[in-house]
């Protein structure tokens, strides 16, 4: 490991692989260039990995990107997306939001008839915007319900199954001639290829009725959002790219004879395997019977890890002071955070090689949404990001985000209204 990076004065710190990421968006585009009459925009989830210079890379492999708020667009325009490339999703869009990226010309999915509704009000003829309508297709959760998008009673997009809905959608393509795209987004971590494929199949099916009844082909797009869960368990990417592009066909063989343009919206599948998170253990200590590891890495990089350990388990790695892989026979351990609440563990009893004061764990697998986007639980600052390429013994090295100082710890928790509360008082 290198010192300059990680070490007793900076004990955590996340770690990017660049080419890895760029053999992932290969992989990608190679999947879905099986059927070479169809023209495909592959996005990338900004919030899988909000930051600049990540965004760049992907930006510079010819991604788009998709964007769920304010900051997000900012950071894409930023990275330097085009704005043609970039698509806004999200529930909650504020017509100040709505008319910036009409203003910008990115494409936007209308969550609900009632932001179909606010775009109608605010777009003009001349826009360049691309838009669209996300619709739920009902198909089901998968195992983690907190990333199953698609359930009966989900917050996202137009409900398809419920009473009267279907019927509204296609009023809506009908009375906008603007409208001309559909949005799913299933799920992510924990739904199956062929339940995500079915939601598209659904989509799918509605396109075709819609152009149908409209006598015209009105939608021209689908945006099947993105999803592809990641195997947290050992270095295999499976499934991959290829596999889903299987199930896709199996299941909609009509969406690759290029009559839809498609937009695809990845975020974990191409970022997770290509990062880990590289921490101190500062102490160890028995408590119990057993052995525990109190490491700089917890809930602020580890969220879901940490408050969903069965959802979101963690492969660790341990090494020793100077970075060779610790090889000693396994012991049960916790491998613990700072955070100060009980559950701050990012792995349970595991077994792993015993950890020494001084060594290093390696919480693998953590490119998309861990250290890109923490947490400020006590008031921890955020640790810096490091991407890196090459091979063991000749590394290189360069800094994607610096650790966050005190004084923007300070900052951020209101220090230029330090006095705001003591004089504010009822009237008399
Ligand atoms: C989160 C999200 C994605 C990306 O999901 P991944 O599981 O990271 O691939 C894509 N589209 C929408 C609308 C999302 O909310």
């Amino acid at each position: 490991m290198a010192e300059d990076l990680i070490g007793e004065r900076r004990p955590l710190a996340g770690f990017l692989d660049a080419d890895g990421v760029r053999a992932s968006v290969d992989a990608l585009r190679d999947a879905f260039a099986v059927a070479p009459g169809v023209r495909v925009l592959h996005t990338f989830a900004a919030k899988a990995a909000s930051l600049v210079p990540v965004l760049r890379l992907l930006a510079g492999l010819g991604m788009g990107c998709e964007v769920a708020s304010p900051g997000e667009l900012r950071l894409a325009v930023e990275a330097g997306f085009a704005p043609s490339r970039i698509v806004l999703d999200s529930p909650a869009k504020t017509r100040d939001e709505l008319r910036l990226a009409l203003a910008l010309g990115v494409a936007v999915n209308a969550d609900s008839l009632g932001e179909l509704r606010r775009i109608e009000e605010l777009h003009s003829p001349g826009s360049a915007s691309v838009l669209g309508l996300r619709v739920n297709p009902q198909v089901g959760g998968g195992a983690i319900g907190a990333m199953s998008t698609a359930t009966v009673t989900s917050k996202f997009g137009v409900a398809l199954h419920d009473p009267g809905a279907r019927e509204r959608v296609v009023h809506a393509f009908a009375e906008r001639p603007w409208l001309t795209r559909l949005h799913a987004h299933v799920g992510s971590q924990g739904c199956s290829l062929e339940l995500i494929a079915a939601g598209i199949a659904e989509t799918y099916r509605l396109a075709e009725e819609i152009n149908e009844r409209l006598g015209t082909r009105r939608v021209t797009g689908i945006d099947i959002g993105g999803g592809l869960p990641v195997n947290f368990a050992d270095d295999e990417a499976r499934p991959a790219f290829s596999d889903y592009v299987a199930a896709l066909r199996t299941a909609v063989p009509g969406l690759f004879d290029g009559r839809y343009d498609l937009v695809t919206e990845f975020g974990r599948s191409l970022l997770a395997k290509n990062g880990f998170i590289g921490a101190r253990v500062e102490y160890t200590k028995d408590a119990g019977g057993r052995r525990i590891a109190l490491t700089h890495a917890g809930a602020q990089v580890a969220t879901r890890t940490v408050l969903m350990p069965d959802a979101w388990p963690l492969r660790i790695g341990a090494f020793d002071a100077e970075g060779s892989p610790r090889t000693g026979p396994p012991m049960v351990q916790d491998v613990a955070g700072p955070c100060c609440f009980a559950g701050d563990v990012v792995a349970h009893a595991r077994e792993l090689p015993e950890l020494r004061e001084g060594d290093f764990v390696t919480l693998y697998d953590t490119g998309a949404y861990y250290f890109s986007t923490p947490w400020a639980y006590n008031s921890l600052p955020r640790p810096a990001v490091y991407g890196f390429a090459g091979k063991a013994g000749r590394l290189r090295f360069a800094t994607v985000r610096d650790a966050q100082s005190l004084d923007s710890v300070a900052a951020e928790s209101g220090l230029n209204h330090v006095n705001a509360l003591t004089g504010l008082h009822a009237e008399a």
